[in-house]
């Protein structure tokens, strides 16, 4: 999924389908498994001379519980607008990136070779929660509190997925 940033933003154009859970490493590390599905829908959009993406991502994911480091739902809904950078221009002052409301807005360089799945990836790990819980559960084995954290449980408790 390769864009030319800046011409996908000034043809206003829109590109959405369903993400490869499997085809993100960083993320694929943080699931329980890949049995969640995730929506994209990119659009591109321009502000006077300025270009933005505007990402959304729908979901659910199956997180790791980091109690019982069982399955945890997580509903992801995330909508990020990012500013294109021309190559060679000022990097925005984080208070002007957007020049909007809009106080969620990252830069980025506008390559004309733009990777979205590595964008999107980015954009889920940034909005995932950092401890993942169960709201109620417990630890793995309350009768061996002690082996709860050591390697050797950890390892149980992934050959019981
Ligand atoms: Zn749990």
């Amino acid at each position: 999924m390769i864009i030319d940033s800046l011409e996908f933003a000034r043809r206003h154009e829109t590109l959405a389908g369903r993400l490869r859970l499997d085809e993100m490493p960083r993320l694929a590390d943080t699931l329980f498994d890949a049995a969640g599905r995730l929506d994209y829908e990119v659009t591109g959009e321009t502000d006077g001379r300025n270009a933005f993406l505007t990402v959304r991502l729908d979901g659910v994911l199956s997180l790791n519980c980091q109690r019982c480091l069982g399955a945890l739902t997580h509903a992801l809904s995330q909508r990020s607008r990012i500013m294109l950078v021309e190559r060679g221009a000022p990097w925005p002052e984080d208070s002007q990136v957007g020049g909007l409301e809009d106080d969620a807005c990252d830069a980025i360089e506008a390559l004309c070779e733009l990777d979205l799945v590595p964008l999107f990836e980015e954009e889920i790990l940034l909005a995932l929660p950092i401890a993942p819980r169960h709201e109620r559960c417990e630890l793995p084995s309350m009768a061996a509190v002690s082996r709860q954290t050591s390697p050797f449980a950890q390892l149980a408790a992934l050959k019981r997925k």
